[in-house]
Parts: structure tokens; sequence; C-alpha cells
């Protein structure tokens, strides 16, 4: 005996009223393109208010690990379809109770929507829950906070069982809630806050400003890699790779160091806005957390956030570290973020960064040079790199710059 399908449950999109087919789309879309990359007979079908995956022959667990990377999903099960046929509904609720090893406790649940079924439903919980009990060891039976509920649909065509709940990766499908630019660095946060968006339904396209020769190769490829694991939420992430390396130079040579830092990310700023434009995506997403380093407090955000009106979403803003750090070791973004090839802003970051600059010397110190050029260039040489998930997207990079 073996699974046959995966029955999905959405939770919170099924809430979501007249948009709900949209929403069911775009998941069904998901699971279809994230299951085709590595599995050709699995098949994904809908049904009322939940989808199943059948999967053909499949490895049961290996495609339930890839459905719970897919946002949108609440919970899973696994299900097997058998006669309608007492012994066959038996071994098979056995099989199910079985796949949780762990399980101490269980409770059977019979729905009978075919009446016509010889064995009523409460009878058939009892018959079942006999033959699980008559064939494992210690395992008893808990009616309310089972470790297991087993579920049986006697339905017209066969009855169903499923078992244990597998949990979903939560959120909304990828896309359900517009684009974001991600302004990518190499560092821990950016990529968390990518992930916390394409949670959230946000499709991401990734910017990253690199100054060679100040930064190596290596640094940027790091960030090609981070996008690659967050792309294995969606299918495949944008990288618009920006040259720095002007615009750097002329802000260290002609900015006075305390301002050097607000005036590199107001450019920063200004180089993603017009990306975004280009794209047509209606806002950046950074990683900044309130109070982490100079350039992370509320004067500062308040001087960078003068030079865009396109919202500058933060979703780590009063986020703790260590959280932050637990999510980027649950996405495998950690060991990247933390190999030690530096992005651009270490290199040049000042000694002593202003913790409290004003728009209105930043604007100051601006005004006293000319930037429209180099900002120009920067945007006309941006090069945009598809990364797939998985895929190390060395042939485009060594394309590059
Ligand atoms: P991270 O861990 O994401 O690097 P950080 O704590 O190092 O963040 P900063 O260096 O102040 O903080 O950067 C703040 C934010 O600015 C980053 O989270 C990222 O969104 C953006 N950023 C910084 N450097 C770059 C870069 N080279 N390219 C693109 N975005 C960048
Ligand atoms: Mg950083």
């Amino acid at each position: 005996m073996k699974f046959d399908s995966i029955l999905i449950r959405y939770g919170e999109m099924a809430i979501k009223g007249k948009n709900r087919k949209y929403f069911e789309r775009k998941l069904q879309d998901h699971l279809i393109k994230k299951l085709s990359q590595q599995f050709t007979h699995t098949r994904v079908r809908k049904q009322r208010d939940r989808m199943y995956v059948l999967l053909n022959g499949e490895d049961p667990h290996k495609v339930m690990q890839e459905c719970q990377q897919v946002f949108g999903i609440h919970t899973l099960s696994f299900a097997i379809k058998v006669e309608k046929e007492e012994q066959a509904i038996k071994d098979a609720a056995l099989y199910a109770f079985n796949d949780a090893p762990e399980a101490k406790t269980f409770k059977v649940s019979c729905r009978r929507a075919d009446k016509t079924f010889s064995i009523g439903s409460q009878d058939l919980n009892y018959k079942v829950g006999g033959h699980i009990l008559a064939n494992t060891e210690s395992v008893t039976v808990d009616v309310h906070h089972p470790d297991v509920e087993i579920k049986i649909e006697v339905r017209n065509d066969a009855a169903y069982i499923t078992a244990q709940d597998y949990p979903g990766a939560g959120g909304l499908p990828i896309g359900t809630s517009g684009q974001s630019l991600l302004m990518l660095s190499g560092g821990i946060d950016s990529p968390v806050a990518g992930y916390l968006m394409m949670k959230r339904g946000v499709q991401l396209e990734a910017i990253h400003f690199h100054s060679p020769p100040f930064t190596s190769d290596r640094a940027k490829q790091k960030v090609l890699d981070l996008a690659a694991e967050l792309a294995k939420y969606g299918h495949r992430i944008n990288v618009h790779i920006v040259p720095f390396t002007a615009l750097q130079q002329k802000i260290h040579n002609e900015i006075p160091e305390g301002y050097s830092m607000t005036v590199m990310r107001r450019m920063m700023m200004r180089v993603s806005e017009k990306i975004a434009a280009e794209r047509n995506i209606l806002s950046m997403t950074t990683g900044e957390s309130l109070g982490q380093v100079a350039s992370q407090t509320m004067e500062s955000m308040n001087a960078i956030n003068e030079v865009t009106n396109y919202p500058v979403i933060r979703p780590l803003v009063a986020m703790d570290k260590l959280d932050i750090i637990s999510i980027s070791k649950r996405i495998n973004t950690y060991s990247i973020s933390t190999l030690p090839y530096e992005d651009c802003c270490t290199i040049f970051v000042p000694k002593a960064p202003k913790t409290k600059p004003t728009r209105e010397n930043a604007r100051y110190y601006e005004s006293n040079v000319d930037f429209d050029e180099e900002i120009i260039e920067a945007v006309r040489e941006t090069k945009m790199v598809e990364v797939r998930a998985d895929e190390k997207a060395e042939k485009e990079f060594e394309d590059l710059l």
C-alpha cells in the first residue's frame, strides 16, 4: 500500500471572498511549477475548497517536502483512496496511522457522504479503531486531543483516508500581493526581509549594488546564491546588478565622511526607484531594523527616505536580531550570508558615520556635487540576471560587468 495523493488545505486564503478563485489559481500554478521541477507524474487538482496533488507513483514524502515550501497552504495530509470495503478501509487507516511513528494517541472520524454504504459512521469508527489498537503497541484512543486524527470519507466513488496533518508554509500565494524591489545586500537581514514579503504574497525582484574592484565577484555571487535560495519559494527572481563604483568613489571624494553613508543610501534609493519604475514595481523593500547599526536610526531613515516617495517597506524594522537570525537559519540563507566576502558598504564604511543625520545637511552636501550623470549611468548599465531555484547562475554571472 502507498499514499496516492496529498490533500491541501489553504486556511487564510479561504476567507478571501470574491478573490478566492484568483488565489486558488495562483496557488495551483505555484504547485504545478514547483512540482514539475522535480517530478514528472504529479498532477494538481482543485476540488471545492481544497486541492489534491495526485502522486501517480512519485515518492510521497519528497513531494510533501516540496509542497511544504509553497506559500498559501495551511496544512497538508497524505491521502489514500480505497474501495468502499471494510477490510480495505481498515488496512488503509492502519497504514496511514503508521506514517506518524511518534503518535501515541489517535481518534477515527468517519463521514459517510454515500448513505447507501452498509456500515454506519459510528460503527466504522469502532471497527477501524479496534483494528489499529490490535495492530500497534502502547497506542490508545483519545477523542479530545489525539496526536493523530484519522479521517475517513466514504464518498460515492470510493473511500478516502487521511491521517496526520503536516504544517504548510502559511502566508499567501506569491503574486497575489503585487511586486516589490528587494534591496538585497549580502548580509543576514535583507534575505529575511525578502522571505517575509514573499510569504505575504509578494513577487520579488532584487537589486544589488556592486562596486568592483572594491567588492569581489564572490560577493556578487553570494547575492545571487541568496536570491537562488529565495527563488525556491517562487520559481525565479530577477536580480538587477547595479555598477555602483563611480557613485561610491564620488561620494567618498566629495562628501564629508560623516555623511557619506547617508548620501550613499540616498543614491541607492534613487537608483532603486528608477529601476522599480522601469519594471512597473510599486515599492522597495529593505532589511533595515531599528537600532542595529548607524544607518538604522529614526533620523537616518528619515534622511534616506526623503529622496523617494515610493513606499519603502521594512519588514524587520521592529524585530530583534536573534529572531531575524533564527529565521535566516530556517530558510537556509544564514550560512550564505555569513560567508566573509564584503559587500560594497563595508569597504567604504566611514569610521564615524553620523547616527543622527538630517535631511537638510544631506541635501546641502549633495548640492555641492553633481551626481546626475553617475546616477543615469548606473541605471543604464544595470544588468538583470534571472535566478532560478538551485541554479547557481554562474554562466550569466560571467557575462556581467
Ligand atoms: P543586511 O544584513 O541586509 O546587509 P545590514 O544590517 O548590514 O543589513 P545595512 O548595511 O545598513 O544593514 O543595510 C541596510 C539595508 O540596505 C540592507 O538590509 C539592504 O536592504 C540595503 N543594502 C545595503 N547594502 C546594499 C547593497 N550593496 N545592495 C543592495 N541593497 C543594499
Ligand atoms: Mg549589510
